[in-house]
């Protein structure tokens, strides 16, 4: 079978049978398969981490039936506005100081305003002087805008597709599918790296968490970074009472992701907090490739630091680096080393 073959090319034709026959491999099949792919691929003992803030909270229009920001939810998210430059910038440096490499700021709009461009725009020049990665999530773009991100020194914008095209209309219905589809094209034409994945455990079939991947590989070009995140259900929302998916399940949709996007990094994303450090071992064997890293997750909690520098430690990973001399004092590499000597 294509996509077995640990060289296999990068595809972009993947067929959804394909895609289901990975996910219906015998489980340490499957693992060993994707676990192939991933070492011939990427450093297996390097995790990328990244740091999420919320610069805006709560008070969405939009009616994502997983999120508590949306405004429709009774959900306890109290709705702020844009947080001020000097208060991400202090955050960042934390993040830095803890290890994180990329700084990634989210804001719970519909999309941004021509007049919130700039204000987030001052928060990435910041951000990207202090030596990290940068990258956004700000919901659907307007005209103009990935590029005027772009010039400020965004590295990713993220925008997921959350589920399989067939079962997205179950999930939103303020906006259609195709509507990501465009932003996701505006990123790409802007040249900003694409950071897109989804959500699995939102009561969608086996085929549906296929489909989803079926629909992030066969993307002109394969999103650099695929969040793949387990559904943190929120009372208040419609998915409250969503059955929890089976771990193993979870643990299988890492390493077909793995397999269709090989050149992907795979991210270990919301629901890792639910998940005990042996799923997460799993995930890392099966291709999983970073993970957020802090105390929140937008409105969801996250293990803490200490927590998961141990779980480094244990199974002897170490966090992904930013290509700047590591031997210079002061620099941040040098800093992020410093931070690290505690994780490796
Ligand atoms: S997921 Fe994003 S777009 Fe959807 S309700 Fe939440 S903040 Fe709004």
């Amino acid at each position: 079978m294509d996509g077995m073959n640990p060289d296999t090319p990068v595809r972009h034709d993947w067929k959804l049978a394909e895609i289901e026959s990975l996910f219906d491999l015998p489980f340490m099949w499957l693992l060993s398969r994707a676990h192939a792919v991933h070492a011939a691929n990427h450093d297996p003992d390097a995790v990328q981490v990244s740091t999420l803030l919320s610069i805006k909270t709560g008070g969405c229009p939009e009616d994502c039936a997983y999120c508590p920001q949306a405004q429709r939810y009774h959900t306890g998210v109290e709705a702020q506005k844009l947080m001020d430059v000097k208060d991400v910038l202090e955050r960042a440096r934390a993040a830095r100081a803890a290890g994180a490499s990329r700084f990634c700021m989210g804001a719970a709009w519909r999309g941004p305003k021509d007049r919130d461009i700039p204000k987030v725009a001052a928060m990435i020049r910041e951000v990207k002087a202090l030596g990290m990665e940068t990258c956004a999530t700000l919901g659907l773009l307007g005209e103009g805008h990935a590029q005027q991100l772009k010039d400020a020194g965004l590295d990713y914008y993220n925008h997921n597709i959350d589920t399989s095209p067939d079962y997205y209309g179950e999930i939103i219905h303020t906006r259609e599918f195709e509507d990501r589809l465009d932003t996701l094209e505006d990123i790409r034409v802007a040249g900003l790296k694409t950071c897109c994945g989804g959500i699995v455990g939102m009561g969608e079939t086996r085929a549906q968490r296929a489909g989803l991947l079926q629909a992030l590989a066969n993307l002109p070009e394969h999103p650099q970074s695929v969040p793949i995140n387990q559904l943190v259900p929120v009372p208040g929302t419609p998915l409250a009472d969503a059955q929890k998916i089976d771990p193993f399940e979870f643990v299988r949709t890492i390493a077909v992701a793995r397999v269709v996007m090989p050149k992907s990094v795979v991210r270990l994303s919301a629901g890792r907090q639910q998940m005990s450090d042996e799923m997460q071992a799993l995930c890392f064997f099966a291709g999983a490739g970073s993970i957020f890293m802090g105390e929140k997750l937008l409105t969801t909690g996250n293990p803490e630091v200490e927590h998961d520098h141990a779980l480094f430690r244990r199974l002897d990973l170490h966090p992904m680096h930013l290509n700047v001399d590591v031997h210079e004092p002061g620099t941040v590499q040098a800093d992020i080393l410093e931070s690290c000597m505690h994780v490796v």
